[in-house]
């Protein structure tokens, strides 16, 4: 009897484990796509690149990723280049 409740309770806490281990992979973590560091999902910057993992829509206001072409909320054309445009101090 012992046995049969000791074997059940360690089958208890593999899948405890094992569901665990599935979730910590899933979310909270993920890459960043310029340097490959792993970085917490909520980064709006890599701190290892220092690049824009994620910026807010001009338009909307929404997070969407610096690499997307246009925002999927409002449409608007998600311009990447801006901030080489807008620190365009005029060098001329
Ligand atoms: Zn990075
Ligand atoms: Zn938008």
């Amino acid at each position: 009897m012992i046995i049969v409740q000791y074997i059940i309770l360690l089958t208890l806490i593999y899948l405890v484990l094992k569901n665990k281990d599935k979730s910590k992979l899933k979310d909270e973590k993920e890459k960043c796509v310029y340097c490959g560091n792993r970085i917490d999902s909520n980064f709006l910057y890599c701190p290892y690149c220092q690049e824009t993992i994620k910026k807010k829509c001009d338009s909307c206001g929404k997070l969407i990723y610096s690499d997307w072409r246009l925002c999927p909320y409002c449409e608007k054309e998600n311009n990447k280049e801006e901030s080489y445009y807008g620190a365009n101090r005029n060098n001329y």
